[in-house]
């Protein structure tokens, strides 16, 4: 795939298209390859470097967090009150996140669906209407199951666990092809077998004569009369990007796709999408915890599919099971204790097995711009509803581990030591106050969500940005609620949604 570097441009680059579609993610691929196949002058603007997909298999992992993790993986969403703060992640490369995932794939829940096209009155967004463009996206990434046999001994353990005690699994759905469950996917596939954008949306967009761009920062969007007539930015240099020259592009459509951390603040930024008073806000990430389990036998849990198995057994309950694993150094790095301690827990890495859990949130977050940063402030205000789920989760979660025959249980509890089954009763939640909670995030979303009136909601239900004709939003922000299931294959189908209706078809 052919990609400019606008670290080659020493002077102002000035550029002309039809549409300019700003972040190359989950959200903005679908739109340059649906716009530039129906024959557009298409230009991708990319804050990030161009990493190709072999050498970013060949990075070691720090050095993937480095170069194409946003902020080195630093990102927190400062928590209000008694909720966690949480480590949210994201790409900042050719490809957004999508490079980055674990794969994994979740057509958007019905109940969600039908939520966003009754209750918000979207009628097309209902799941029947919904289902032409998530299997469009399952074709065009290749969606399949995730076979047994890659499933690691530490998901097939907490499965095993999970159906001694009723709780049912089922296979996950990824895409991919020819995955060898080398379980490296969350920095980069060396096998070429993680099918992201960056390996099909992208690379049919530029087949098209789509121009892609990388290291190319938009700012704002430049408006004229009323309408927008391009964006303008700059070119950047340096491993981690200072501006260089200018750079401006002209368009008769901005479609932006810069996430749901970075749209938010090009619109302020433009003075547009304020006339709700909620741009920025109704962030849901999903908060996600994971519980360790340590048994006798050897576990080696980074061996196989990172991610497999799931569970929604707890549904009802605003809590779905996922299965996880971290690379081993980090995850020795978060083993409790200090010195002589913590080398007895990290010893025990090989023998650990690891299971996480997502919340289905409600949108009690938002996006600040800050003065002289290019980063914006995160904040988190868990509601009520969701901080009570947190220690009936993990309680849950520690009892299938010892139903596997696991001899303690490590929660994510800073300060907190292991648990073992006559200790569990004993943990009082009640002194364990939010911030004492290892949280994190890979999915922020809602921060410009899409609505039928002006009054409560940032884009119209075309993905138009209320106050402008010509302005567009096609990611994660656009989503209506939070999801309860992984996003890359609901925002895929939504962008394919705006993008057809600009493309008129
Ligand atoms: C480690 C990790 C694992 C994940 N695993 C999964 C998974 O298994 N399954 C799943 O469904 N989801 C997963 N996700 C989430 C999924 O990747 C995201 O929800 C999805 O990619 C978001 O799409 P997006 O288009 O909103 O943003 P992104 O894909 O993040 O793309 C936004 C792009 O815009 C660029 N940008 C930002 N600001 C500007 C600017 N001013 N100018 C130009 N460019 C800009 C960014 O650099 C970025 O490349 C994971 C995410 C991470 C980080
Ligand atoms: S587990 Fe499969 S998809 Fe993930 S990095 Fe290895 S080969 Fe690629």
């Amino acid at each position: 795939m052919n990609v400019t570097s606008g670290r080659r441009y020493a002077k102002p680059l000035e550029l002309e298209c039809d549409t300019v579609v700003v972040g190359s993610g989950s959200g903005g691929a679908p739109v340059a390859a649906t716009l530039a196949e129906a024959g557009e002058r298409v230009i991708v603007l990319e804050e990030g470097p161009h990493v190709p997909g072999p050498r970013h298999g060949a990075m070691r992992q720090s050095e993937s967090v480095r170069h194409v993790w946003r902020d080195g993986a630093m990102t927190l969403a400062v928590g209000i009150g008694d909720s966690p703060s949480i480590n949210v992640t994201a790409g900042r490369m050719v490809g957004g996140s999508s490079p980055l995932t674990g794969g994994v794939c979740f057509r958007a829940p019905e109940h969600v669906l039908e939520e966003w096209s009754s209750a918000l009155s979207i009628d097309d967004l209902g799941p029947s209407q919904m289902q032409r463009w998530f299997d469009q996206v399952a074709k065009d990434i290749h969606i399949e199951d995730v076979p047994a046999s890659l499933r690691s001994k530490s998901t097939a353990l907490f499965v095993k666990g999970g159906e001694a005690l009723g709780v049912k699994f089922d296979s996950m759905q990824r895409n991919t092809h020819n995955c060898n469950g080398c379980g490296r996917c969350n920095f980069g596939c060396p096998h070429e077998a993680k099918l992201g954008v960056d390996r099909t949306y992208l690379p049919r967009a530029a087949r098209a004569g789509a121009t892609i761009v990388s290291d190319a920062i938009v700012e704002r969007v430049e408006l004229e009369g009323g309408r927008a007539v391009g964006v303008s930015g700059s070119l950047l240099d340096g491993e981690y990007g200072a501006a260089r020259s200018a750079l401006r592009v002209r368009a008769r459509r901005v479609v932006l796709a810069a996430g749901a951390m970075y749209t938010p603040l090009i619109l302020r930024r433009s003075g547009l999408g304020r006339r709700s008073g909620s741009l920025g806000k109704n962030l849901t990430l999903h908060p996600s915890f994971r519980v360790m389990g340590r048994f006798d036998e050897p576990v080696r849990g980074w061996e196989g599919a990172l991610q497999s198995a799931y569970s929604k057994h707890y549904e009802h309950d605003g809590t779905v099971l996922n299965s996880v694993f971290v690379p081993n150094g980090i995850l020795a790095a978060t083993m409790p204790g200090f010195g002589k301690h913590h080398a007895k827990h990290r010893a025990l890495v090989g023998h650990l097995a690891m299971f996480g859990v997502m919340i289905h949130d409600e949108g009690a977050g938002a996006v600040w711009r800050v003065p002289f940063r290019r980063e914006p402030l995160l904040t988190y205000k868990m509601t009520k509803r969701d901080r009570a789920r947190v220690p009936v989760v993990l309680e849950r979660m520690a009892k299938i581990f010892f139903a596997a025959g696991a001899r303690e249980v490590f929660f994510p509890v800073f300060g907190l030591d292991s648990v073992t089954p006559d200790t569990l009763g004993k943990v009082d939640w009640s002194k364990i106050k939010g911030p004492k909670l290892e949280c994190s995030s890979q999915h922020p979303l809602g921060t410009c969500h899409m609505g039928s009136s002006d009054a409560h909601s940032v884009v119209d239900p075309h993905g138009r940005v209320w106050d402008v004709p010509n302005v567009f939003v096609a990611d994660g922000s656009i989503l209506p609620t939070s999801l309860g299931v992984n996003p890359q294959w609901t925002i895929m189908a939504m962008s394919l949604r705006v993008a057809h209706s600009l493309a008129g078809g």
